[in-house]
């Protein structure tokens, strides 16, 4: 008999990776499991806007992932995974290569440029831990700098209303009583902003974008981009910050061009979250395109979270000679939270607005953050009872 345990290659340690490793348990001592990722932490992504805005410090959104490995007797690799080679050996930068028995790509998402090579070298995003901290330095150097800078946010869906409301926060924390020190401009594509959810709830967050002072340019059209200027609609922009909001993608790994995937580059898979013809490849989170009935999960920490569960469980099920069981995604609803302390959404079905919105959105953030300690000392963070930092 074979008593070689089977090897288990997961790659990225966000939502879905790490719910994964936890729920595996006692498993993952009959697995060798590596976790391979990037970065050192699990950024907790939700709360990124919240940094910009100076409600939270960045460190408390940061989940040590060497520490988590190593008590739970996980292998952790601090390298990016780079492609596929055959069907059992995963590319990490450096040339390294990993075998594999089971392999997870849970490697997230990345914000989708659409090709445009000036947003990606002047613009900023907000997908990342260096990504908060660069746009909060950009902030502070334009509210202690001269007046009439403007931010403008390209894309208006919820992260794009989010980093605009954020951005309004900080400027009025810092101008006091006076107004602040630059403008905020959302700049959309299509006829309306937000105009993928129902107007039941689109409409309230619009109208609230306006109450903020934040301009909105619809059906806009962005021509040439450059350091500091922006052409709209023919106009030319000067002193200016550009913000790419525009959309996400599935992170790319290569090698697995066989797989079909999604415009947003997910992966196709299965009922089980496995890929089609590659029974021991999962994907999870927003690596994943997963179809409940005709149409695909959304990029959200429910479902990274959920699928890390069921495969946990697959995968112990695999290890004992049985069929995986099928993935039935239960979806708790959305919200769109705004710095000024209101949200809008679906929860369980029914429609939630306003400070109660808000509410609810930090309750889940805290609920779901990574750490016993981080949950403590964000709740004081965000009760103002202890002093940010960035
Ligand atoms: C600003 C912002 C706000 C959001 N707000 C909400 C919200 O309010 N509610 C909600 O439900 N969702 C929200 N989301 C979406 C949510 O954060 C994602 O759906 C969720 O993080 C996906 O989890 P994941 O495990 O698939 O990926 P992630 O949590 O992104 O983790 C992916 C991991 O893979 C690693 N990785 C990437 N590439 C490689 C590689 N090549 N090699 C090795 N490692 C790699 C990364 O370092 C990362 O640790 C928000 C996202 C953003 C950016």
């Amino acid at each position: 008999m074979n008593s070689r345990p089977q090897s288990l290659v997961i790659v990225g340690g966000g939502f879905a990776g790490v719910r994964l490793i936890r729920a595996l348990g006692r498993t993952a001592s009959r697995l060798k499991v590596t976790l391979v990722d990037r970065r050192r932490e699990a950024v907790f992504l939700p709360l990124l806007p919240d940094v910009v805005a100076g409600k939270v410090s960045l460190e408390r959104l940061l989940f040590p992932l060497d520490k988590f490995c190593r008590r739970r007797g996980v292998e952790f690799i601090n390298r990016s995974a780079l492609r596929l080679a055959g069907s059992n050996t995963l590319v990490l930068d450096g040339g390294r290569e990993l075998h594999f028995d089971y392999l997870v790509l849970a490697a997230g998402a990345e914000p989708n440029f659409h090709g445009n090579r000036e947003a990606r070298e002047f613009g900023f995003t907000l997908a990342g831990k260096e990504d908060a901290a660069r746009l909060r330095r950009r902030l502070e150097e334009v509210i202690s700098g001269r007046p009439g800078h403007t931010f403008l946010v390209v894309g208006g869906g919820y992260t794009g209303v989010e980093t605009a409301s954020a951005l309004v926060y900080a400027g009025r924390q810092a101008a006091g009583s006076g107004s602040p020190p630059f403008t905020v401009r959302i700049l959309e594509l299509a006829p309306q902003i937000l105009g993928n959810l129902p107007e039941a709830i689109a409409v309230p967050a619009r109208r609230e974008v306006e109450r903020l002072g934040i301009g909105v340019s619809l059906s806009a059209r962005i021509g040439e981009i450059g350091k500091d200027r922006v052409e709209v609609d023919g106009e030319v922009i000067e002193d200016c910050t550009l913000i790419w909001s525009a959309g996400m993608k599935a992170v790319d790994l290569g090698g697995g061009e066989d797989f079909p995937r999604d415009r947003q580059g997910r992966l196709e898979v299965n009922e089980d979250l496995r890929l089609p013809g590659a029974g021991h490849i999962f994907a999870l989170g927003d690596t994943a395109c997963f179809r409940d009935g005709e149409s695909p999960l959304r990029m959200a920490v429910q479902f990274s979270w959920a699928e890390g569960i069921r495969t946990a469980r697959n995968l112990r099920r695999l290890a004992r000679g049985r069929q995986p069981r099928p993935y039935r995604p239960i979806d708790y609803g959305y919200l769109i939270p705004c710095a000024s302390g209101k949200a809008w959404g679906l929860i369980l079905g029914v429609r939630v607005g306003g400070r109660f919105g808000s509410f609810f959105h930090y309750f889940m953030c805290v609920l779901r953050t990574l750490s016993w300690k981080n949950r403590l000392l964000l709740i004081l963070e965000l009760a103002g009872l202890k002093r940010r930092r960035w």
